[in-house]
């Protein structure tokens, strides 16, 4: 087969604040990518016209015209029904409207095969297929994805195949840990993501910044008066901010309470940590987590071992949609 017969896919990774489109080969290589900034409460038309532009200048970038583009996948956060094709928004980017036939409406604007999925659960078969699993050899046949973001969510694989349950499997967030915990946006309290994600980050981080027996570098960082942000955290840690060193470390504490019970419900072959926060925090925080899990469950050996980061950083929702593109099309 020549260069220009091979097989291209296209994904596309909606998160809570902006769309990244990527042109993927069948390997899971990203061509070329683009994204888009979405606003909170955009219209879905407005998130589907950013889509497109988005996947123009991806293919523009990788020189790829849509001859050779075999199928679209999209990875969209919170409820998404993957057999209706329908997407209903989440806490963090909430639509206008209720259902929003995604899949029929990209359908109709690519002219190929589109499939949608979960972002994180998207995100879980990429890095099975071409991410850590993928570089581990074939002996990996379960991976649990835990994605550290504004929130918390995990997807698992299993046997090669993603885990639904009846289609909310992985919601781990809302696992209850905290009894009498802080309110959480689900209405429950004491989430895990309460403890674990980048929103926990910022909460923490105000508290410092507003106590005046701690000096921190994090307190000056937002001279725009907008608040503090997981991502200013795990800078200030990079820079050595002491202060945003033990917040990182209470994170790394929470994240570790996710893997545990990830390791402790599925007992997969792998745990791979991935979403901004996660690949933000970079090896360091990798290194925390791990050092969290053996002080948190020290006879619960391979947990520490089989922890990683994802290889596949920002991109991971990217090669995941597209993924979830190649194998939805070599089943129909
Ligand atoms: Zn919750």
């Amino acid at each position: 087969m020549g260069e220009a017969e091979a097989p291209r896919f296209v994904g596309v990774d909606v998160g809570g604040t902006k769309v990244a489109a990527g042109i993927v080969t069948a390997n899971g290589d990203v061509l070329a990518w683009a994204s888009r900034a979405v606003a909170r409460g955009a219209s879905a038309s407005t998130v589907v016209e950013e889509i497109r532009d988005a996947v123009e200048e991806a293919r523009s970038r990788a020189r790829v015209g849509w001859e050779a583009v075999r199928a679209v996948g999209v990875g969209a956060p919170g409820r998404v029904d993957p057999q209706a094709g329908t997407w209903e928004g989440s806490s963090n980017l909430v639509l206008d409207s209720g259902a929003v036939p995604l899949r029929y409406q990209l359908e109709a604007w690519a002219g190929l095969p589109t499939f949608l999925e979960n972002d994180v659960k998207a995100a879980a078969l990429g890095e099975f297929h071409h991410g850590v699993g993928h570089g581990l050899g074939t002996g990996t046949r379960s991976l649990l994805y835990v994605s550290v973001g504004t929130g918390l969510a995990a997807g698992l694989v299993m046997d090669g195949e993603l885990f639904r349950g009846t289609g909310e499997a992985g919601e781990i967030g809302h696992i209850p840990v905290v009894a009498d915990g802080y309110p959480c946006n689900c209405g429950q309290r004491g989430c895990l993501e309460t403890v674990a994600s980048g929103r926990a980050l910022a909460r923490w981080a105000r508290e410092v910044v507003e106590d005046a027996q701690w000096a921190t570098s994090m307190g000056r960082q937002r001279l725009d008066g907008a608040p503090l942000n997981g991502q200013d955290v795990l800078e200030a840690a990079a820079r050595g901010d002491r202060a945003a060193l033990d917040l990182r470390r209470r994170l790394a504490r929470g994240i570790a309470l996710a893997v545990v019970i990830g390791v402790r419900a599925y007992d997969p072959d792998l745990v791979v940590l991935g979403g901004g926060v996660a690949v933000g925090g970079e090896r360091p925080l990798l290194d925390e987590v791990r050092a969290a899990v053996g002080t948190l469950a020290p006879e619960l050996r391979k947990a520490e071992a089989c922890v990683h980061l994802t290889p596949l950083g920002h991109l991971a929702g990217v090669v995941g949609a597209a993924t979830v593109a190649r194998l939805g099309l070599s089943r129909m």
